[in-house]
């Protein structure tokens, strides 16, 4: 039977689907999952077919105008997890299967030819050489001993990258006949087939004998590979429990039995260190790598081959979560916990969270591995809905660092930045310059909100209501509560102990590099934060400058936090562990727990033990003291506490309604209107505000944001249907953004 009729997800952000006529000389060829191009309104876009009803309510139906790359479709089971994305995070199917797309086969483009690079002769001889040109030819050297290290061919663009080397050096290597440069067209090398001896001499990849908690991690999740069906397991280890290590075996055993697997890991993590680890741990199956710093043309291609099958394991950032893998046995997500897994445009999904949902519909495992698990995981865990399997030792026989507090006082906001490194401090970083040791200073200053905070008690201002951070308005000169709206005048002194002049507080790592080079003027100083690296090129030229030991303090935010493996560093110092801790969000708890965590892990990883010094105001605080003693179960214990009084995440379900807009006053009648109308029809749940977002004005939009909050999705859910696909567009352009599960709060 041909099929005359098309229902289309079109990419416009309305909730609802379109019929369209198949002409007849598509009507052989389109199937269902093709992406087309259709007329909308007076304009032509694109859509994916997702249906072929057999009749239309519509009389005159515009016809399809042609399919786009043929070669490219959804199949059935991410047309069904798209469509659940779609109504579950309340965006239109059409943007989402648009989201889920290479951005190259967005925009249409051709796949152009590329040059890979291989080892001309054996890598024990380019080492060698390497090692003769270290100091006459340093560029040709790092390019021999990354060409030795990788063992395969890899793409020019890529080589150059990893090895900060120019094409000139590398032309030079293969005129003297160590390397081979080569036109491919079609597959990459990262995916082409190796050659698994290649792997064998591989210093203990697969070779190590699991520890205990590592062997019962990995039985719980063979059995559910066995099985074949849905299972979602967390993974608690500590950093260097061996995580990676029981992965690897997982994903071996899905290859094993013909599948492939996925693995998702946040962008700061997906280092070439942790692809070549992912490489060699599997033995020679071909691996996919999918990140943002392919071009569009190269994460085209990949994404054809997997939909191929050609790869056997596709590793990559949130977006991978819709990588069209056949005959998928295993899901990872590494960093379960980490909020860069919430995409924060639409579509706001959570890809650890439909990580779960894919591994539902197929029946599969899912694996969810952290050192510091969310809470929400947490707790699925601890009600039997997840497994769990737990480590809670260094699979190495180093130890955790040491660990030293050093509580801050009122000299660490003196104008000149003099007081940011206590002496204490001082005093590490002065030893390790001596030792030519390497020291990582870490200042989370991601900060804007400015709040409230008595330098001597320690009191931080925070709303009776939501127990959230009130934030300072110079412009009112008032407090102000962002999940409820209440707002108090600023007090003249501490209302606790009634010290006079009760402070406003913020800090930055430039402030902060300016110190250490007065400081520490003989020291090689680097910092890295996202003014400094703005591009990834930036970012990996200094942290590989740090790798290779040309820089004795790197200074950073986030950035430095997670994955690197930094053998050298010997002290890692939290500048102020608190600059998160007063964020006007309820995660603010878990959040300075997690990045404490994840920083004071990165000391002391090589043969020499480390320490952590975290400088702070509130060394009480329940989530600094639990980081800084390892204490993750003390932590969630109280954390959990706080949670279900107020019915925050795991206990509630929180859905955030943003409305922004040039003029701030229609901005506000419109978040009346709409809390007007969800209150009136809110069954089962419990709203929040409206109030202005703590985030006040973004690109010259004022926003303002209501909170639903309640114990049921469904009740949710129900809720905002009530708003309908009524857009808010009678007063100037205020738009309304829903947010399901909303990472952030501000
Ligand atoms: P995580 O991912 O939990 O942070 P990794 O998997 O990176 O931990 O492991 C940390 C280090 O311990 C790595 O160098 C790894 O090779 C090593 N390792 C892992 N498992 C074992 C084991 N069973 N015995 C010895 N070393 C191990
Ligand atoms: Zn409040």
């Amino acid at each position: 039977m041909l099929r005359s009729i098309a229902e289309v997800a079109v990419n416009v952000p309305l909730l609802r689907l379109f019929h369209y006529r198949v002409p007849s000389e598509l009507a052989e060829r389109l199937e269902l999952g093709h992406r087309v191009l259709v007329p909308f309104g007076r304009q032509t876009t694109t859509g994916i077919c997702v249906g072929f009803p057999e009749q239309s309510q519509v009389t005159v139906l515009k016809p399809i105008r042609e399919i786009l790359h043929p070669d490219c479709r959804f199949d059935a089971h991410l047309l069904q997890l798209t469509r659940w994305i779609a109504e579950y995070y309340r965006a239109s199917w059409g943007e989402v299967l648009e989201a889920a797309l290479p951005p190259s086969i967005r925009a249409g483009k051709e796949e152009r030819a590329i040059r890979v690079v291989s080892a001309a002769r054996p890598s024990d001889e380019l080492l060698s050489e390497g090692m003769r040109l270290a100091t006459r030819a340093p560029v040709q050297s790092r390019l021999l001993t990354f060409l030795a290290r990788n063992r395969g061919p890899i793409q020019q663009a890529e080589l150059l990258k990893h090895a900060v080397a120019t094409p000139e050096a590398l032309h030079k290597l293969v005129e003297k006949g160590w390397a081979i440069v080569e036109e491919v067209r079609g597959l990459s090398p990262s995916a082409a087939d190796r050659n698994a001896s290649e792997f064998e001499a591989l210093s203990g990849a697969g070779k190590v004998d699991l520890h205990e908690g590592q062997r019962t991690a990995l039985a719980t999740i063979r059995s559910a590979i066995f099985a074949q069906e849905f299972k979602a397991i967390l993974v608690h280890g500590v950093t260097g429990s061996g995580k990676t290590e029981v992965y690897l075996r997982a994903l071996r055993d899905v290859l094993a039995a013909g599948k492939r697997g996925l693995v998702l890991v946040p962008e700061i993590s997906l280092t070439p260190q942790t692809v070549l680890r992912f490489r060699n741990g599997l033995e020679g199956a071909p691996v996919a790598v999918l990140h943002s710093m392919l071009t569009g043309t190269e994460r085209a291609r990949e994404w054809r081959q997997i939909q191929e099958g050609r790869a056997g394991v596709v590793i990559g950032v949130r977006s991978s979560i819709f990588a069209p893998i056949p005959d998928l046995g295993l899901i990872v997500v590494d960093e379960e916990h980490d909020s860069s897994y919430k995409q924060e445009s639409s579509p706001r999904y959570n890809a650890r969270d439909v990580a779960v949902m894919r591994a539902s519909m197929l029946k599969i495992p899912v694996i969810l591995g952290s050192a510091t698990p969310s809470l929400e995981s947490l707790h699925n865990a601890q009600t039997g809905k997840y497994g769990l399997a737990h480590m809670p030792l260094r699979a190495t026989s180093h130890g955790l660092p040491t660990v030293v507090t050093v509580p801050l006082d009122g000299k660490f906001y003196r104008p000149d930045g003099s007081g940011l490194i206590t002496d204490q401090l001082d005093m590490f970083v002065r030893s390790r310059l001596k030792r030519k040791e390497q020291v990582l200073l870490f200042l989370n200053r991601r900060g804007f909100a400015t709040y409230l905070h008595c330098t001597r008690c320690g009191l931080v201002l925070k709303c009776a209501e939501c127990d959230i951070t009130l934030t300072f308005h110079k412009s009112q000169d008032a407090l102000r509560c962002h999940y409820c709206g209440h707002s108090r005048a600023v007090p003249p002194d501490c209302p606790d102990c009634s010290m006079p002049g009760i402070r406003r507080t913020g800090v930055g790592t430039e402030k902060l590099t300016a110190e250490l080079e007065r400081r520490y003027p003989e020291a090689r100083i680097a910092r890295l934060d996202r003014d400094t690296a703005s591009s990834n090129n930036a970012m990996r030229t200094t942290i590989g400058a740090f790798s290779r030991g040309e820089v004795d303090i790197l200074v950073g935010t986030q950035m430095v936090a997670k994955g690197h493996d930094f053998p050298q560093v010997t002290l890692v110092g939290i500048v102020s562990a608190d600059t998160g801790l007063n964020f006007p969000d309820f995660r603010a708890a878990e959040r300075t727990f997690q990045v404490i965590t994840q920083v004071s892990g990165r000391a002391g990883r090589g043969a020499k033990s480390g320490h952590v010094i975290i400088q702070t105001f509130f060394s009480e605080h329940f989530a600094v003291r639990c980081a800084a003693t390892g204490d993750f179960d003390e932590f969630a214990r109280r954390e959990l506490e706080f949670r279900k009084a107020l019915g925050y995440p795991p206990f509630g379900r929180l859905v955030k309604i943003l409305l922004q807009g040039p003029v701030e006053e229609s901005v506000a009648q419109e978040a009346k209107d709409t809390a007007e109308i969800l209150r009136e029809k809110c069954e089962g749940c419990r709203l929040l505000g409206p109030a202005p977002s703590p985030i006040t004005k973004i690109q010259g939009k004022f926003r303002h944001q209501i909170l639903l909050k309640s114990a049921s999705a469904r009740a949710l859910h129900r809720t905002i249907d009530h708003l309908g696909n009524r857009r808010p567009q009678k007063r100037s352009a205020v738009e309304r953004i829903i947010d399901v599960d909303p990472q952030s709060m501000l």
